[in-house]
C-alpha cells in the first residue's frame, strides 16, 4: 500500500551522535575577522527544523555523555547544541527559537566578561560584541538552559602556568555556580587549546565533561573530557550540514 508517511518525514540512516557548535547569531559584521561565524537567526531556525525532518533527535550534552560506552551513541542520529562565549545574540535569536521547539542547549560562558563584551577578540582586533549579562544568564538557566564554563578571561590554556590554570578552570566554575545556584559540570576548551594537563586540571576542578573544537562525531570509547564537535558556520545549512556531519563521522572513525 502506498503510504505518505515518506513524504512527511525521512529518517537518516544513523550518522551516530553529533555536538553542534556555535558562536555568534545574528546579523553578520563584514569587519569581523570571523565573519563566518555568524549564523542568521533564520538559517539557525532553518537548521534545527531541517534536522528534526530528517528524523534527529534532540538531546542534551549530558545526554551525550551518559550515552558514551553504550551502543546508542552509534545506532542513532543525536545531536547536542552548544554556544561558545555567550552572545547576546544567542539569548536574543537562539535561546527562543530552541524553547519553542522544546530543545535545549549547553552555553559556555567567559565568567569575568558577563556582561561585557569578547575582550578576548577584540584584543586582537576584532569587533566587539556584546556578550549575556548575569540576569540573562541566569534566566535561562532557570529555563532548562546548561551553563557551562569557559573560563573567567578566555585565555590561551597552554601558556599558563600551574596557579593561573587552576584560577581560571576553577574559580570560573565557583563564580557560574553563585550565580547560577547550581552546580556546574560543563567546560570548554577556549580555542579548543588542551593537552593533558589542561585535560588534568579540568577534571580536578570538579568537571564532568568538557567540549574540544576538533572535527568528529561522538563514540562508543570517545573521552568525556575531549568531546569532538561540528562547528557551524554561516553557511552550514542543508546538504553541507548533512556532509559536514559526514565528514565528523569519518574524521572520528579514522582518529580511531
Ligand atoms: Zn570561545
Amino acid at each position: 500500500m502506498w503510504s505518505l508517511r515518506g513524504l512527511h518525514n525521512r529518517t537518516d540512516r544513523p550518522y551516530g551522535t553529533v555536538v553542534l557548535l556555535y558562536h555568534r547569531i545574528g546579523m553578520p559584521r563584514l569587519s569581523s575577522l570571523v565573519a563566518g561565524q555568524y549564523v542568521l537567526p533564520r538559517f539557525f531556525r532553518a537548521q534545527l527544523d531541517y534536522l528534526s525532518y530528517r528524523g534527529w533527535n534532540a538531546v542534551t550534552l549530558a545526554r551525550v555523555v551518559e550515552q558514551i560506552g553504550g551502543s546508542e551513541i552509534r545506532d542513532s542520529n543525536n545531536f547536542a547544541i552548544t554556544f561558545d562565549d555567550a552572545y547576546l545574540g544567542v539569548y536574543d535569536h537562539a535561546c527562543p527559537a530552541l524553547a519553542a521547539r522544546d530543545m535545549t542547549a549547553t552555553i559556555f560562558v567567559v565568567v569575568d566578561c558577563i556582561g561585557g563584551v569578547n575582550e578576548w577578540d577584540s584584543a586582537a582586533g576584532d569587533v566587539r560584541e556584546p556578550l549575556m549579562s548575569v540576569g540573562q544568564i541566569r534566566e535561562i538557566a532557570e529555563s532548562g538552559f546548561e551553563i557551562g564554563s569557559h573560563t573567567l578571561t578566555h585565555p590561551h590554556l597552554l601558556t599558563l602556568n600551574e596557579s593561573d590554570l587552576r584560577r581560571e578552570i576553577a574559580d570560573s566554575k565557583k563564580k557560574l555556580e553563585d550565580i547560577i545556584g547550581r552546580e556546574v559540570v560543563a567546560f570548554s576548551y577556549p580555542y579548543g587549546e588542551y593537552d593533558q594537563r589542561v585535560v588534568n586540571a579540568v577534571a580536578e576542578a570538579g568537571y564532568r565533561y568538557a567540549v574540544a573544537t576538533k572535527l568528529g562525531t561522538v563514540r562508543d570509547d570517545t573521552n568525556c573530557f575531549e568531546i569532538p564537535r561540528v562547528n557551524i558556520r554561516w553557511n552550514t545549512v542543508g546538504r553541507l550540514l548533512m556532509r559536514k556531519i559526514g565528514r565528523a563521522g569519518r574524521a572520528a572513525r579514522t582518529r580511531r
